[in-house]
């Protein structure tokens, strides 16, 4: 029996990088960066208003106030992507949008809640008028201005190579030209089903059949991890069948099989891994998914196809992918290893150990009165699928503790905050 740990850290060797490509921007959110990505520009590129209102020599406002405003000359407006042709000259002002570009003269701006602008004719994009505005407030040097460069530096590095693409990056690569993104490929992840008794989804059941349901939440596991699931059907329990899907699955960066690892059924998956590559089984000390295959099969090309061989239990191939899929994943994405967040809660339930195998116990995670506390979403049958789809996150429980009493602080890895 070897710990979750030694599973992963074995699992890991076999997993490498996968090679960078260029993706549209669009398509990127997930994936890392594979070349940092370096400004050829200063953003913003000029000095622009942070404000609507209007464009003065500060000089020109001292000592204005509501009682005393001080009077300047309007000569011209400027929206926002308009460049201004004339200057600001002393005792003269600009009627300027949020994000226009400075006009030559001024060095503050005062917004429009400070002048008399109210019920004024709508401007023009960008011109000369002849109007007045009185100043009720006093402007420091500089107010109200965004700087050129303030933002981002032309040669600088923005985003550095092997950072995990979140939807701000997508919005600064966007903000840096970028309409193309060098990334590291997503793995695409091929997912068997196993199993005489096994029917996709859509087909009736005949007596003593159930519906496939692992490949289902694998592949979605595998689409949320950032990878790409290709679906290659359900394998009947012989030596024939599963070759001959296996094999379908060898173009793949990873294959994942589910079902025909426990002790009964294991020879069938044990016999297919031993003619075409390599295969260790083991018992992993953990609660649910004790069974686990893990091997790697070699592809027509010569490469090495890492496979996991999940247990077939659904809450138990959920889980076990969850463990060990995740980060072969993250590795294979370049990504870093990090774990799920876990946080301290008050369980309600008593959470039993009938073994000293590490539990991972499905519950709801709320956050009450200021503190996390967890429920059992349900039964802890590893054939009971409901109640992982109700649970936000497991609760780990080490091996050879005692029963969990209720009122207890435990440790629960989260899988979704939502
Ligand atoms: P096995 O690992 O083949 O002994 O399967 C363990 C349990 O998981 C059995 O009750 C199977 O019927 C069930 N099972 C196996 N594969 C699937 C699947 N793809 N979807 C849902 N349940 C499955
Ligand atoms: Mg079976």
């Amino acid at each position: 029996m070897i710990s979750v740990e030694e599973a992963r850290r074995r699992i890991l060797t076999y997993v490498s990088e996968l090679a960078p490509e260029r993706r549209p921007l669009l398509e990127v959110a997930g994936q890392t960066l594979a070349a940092s990505a370096v400004a050829s520009f200063n953003i913003p590129p000029l000095d622009n208003t942070a404000m609507d209102g209007y464009a003065v020599r500060a000089a020109d406002t001292a000592g204005a106030t509501e009682d005393t405003p001080v009077q300047l000359r309007v000569t011209g407006e400027l929206a926002a992507g308009y460049v201004y042709d004339g200057r600001v000259e002393p005792g003269c002002a600009v009627r300027i949008m949020t994000g226009a570009p400075m006009p030559a003269g001024a060095d503050a701006v005062v917004p429009f809640e400070e002048t008399d602008e109210t019920g004024r004719a709508a401007p023009s994009k960008v011109g000369h008028v002849e109007s007045l505005v009185r100043i009720f407030k006093a402007a420091g040097l500089g107010a109200n201005i965004r700087r050129a460069g303030e933002d981002v530096r032309a040669g600088a590095e923005i985003v550095p190579r092997g950072t995990v693409l979140r939807p701000a990056h997508l919005g600064v690569l966007a903000s840096l030209g970028m309409a193309q993104v060098p990334v590291i490929r997503r793995p695409v992840v091929a997912i068997l089903s196993t199993g005489d008794e096994i029917v996709p989804p859509g087909q009736p059941l005949q007596p003593g059949q159930i519906h496939d349901s692992n490949a289902y939440t694998v592949a979605a596991q595998v689409q949320r991890f950032g990878g790409i699931p290709r679906l290659l059907g359900i394998a009947r329990d012989t030596i024939e069948d599963m070759t001959a899907k296996v094999h379908e699955g060898l173009s793949a960066d990873m294959l994942v099989t589910s079902a025909g690892v426990s002790r009964g059924d294991f020879d069938v998956v044990k016999e297919v891994l031993r003619r075409e590559g390599e295969v260790d089984f083991w018992t992993v000390n953990m609660r649910p998914g004790k069974p686990l295959a893990f091997g790697a099969f070699r592809a027509p090309d010569g490469r090495q196809v890492p496979h996991l061989g999940l247990p077939g239990n659904p809450v138990s191939s959920a889980i076990t992918f969850e463990l060990f899929g995740r980060p072969a994943m993250q590795k294979m994405m370049g990504a870093p290893l990090i774990d799920r967040p876990v946080v301290r809660a008050i369980t309600r339930d008593r959470l039993r150990m009938t073994d000293s195998r590490r539990f991972f116990a499905r519950c709801t995670v709320t956050l009450e009165e200021g503190r996390y506390v967890a429920s059992l979403s349900g039964s802890q049958s590893s054939g009971v699928l409901t109640a992982l789809a109700r649970a936000n996150g497991l609760a780990v429980v080490s091996e050879g503790s005692p029963d969990v009493q209720p009122g207890d602080e435990i440790t629960v890895m989260m899988l979704d905050w939502e």
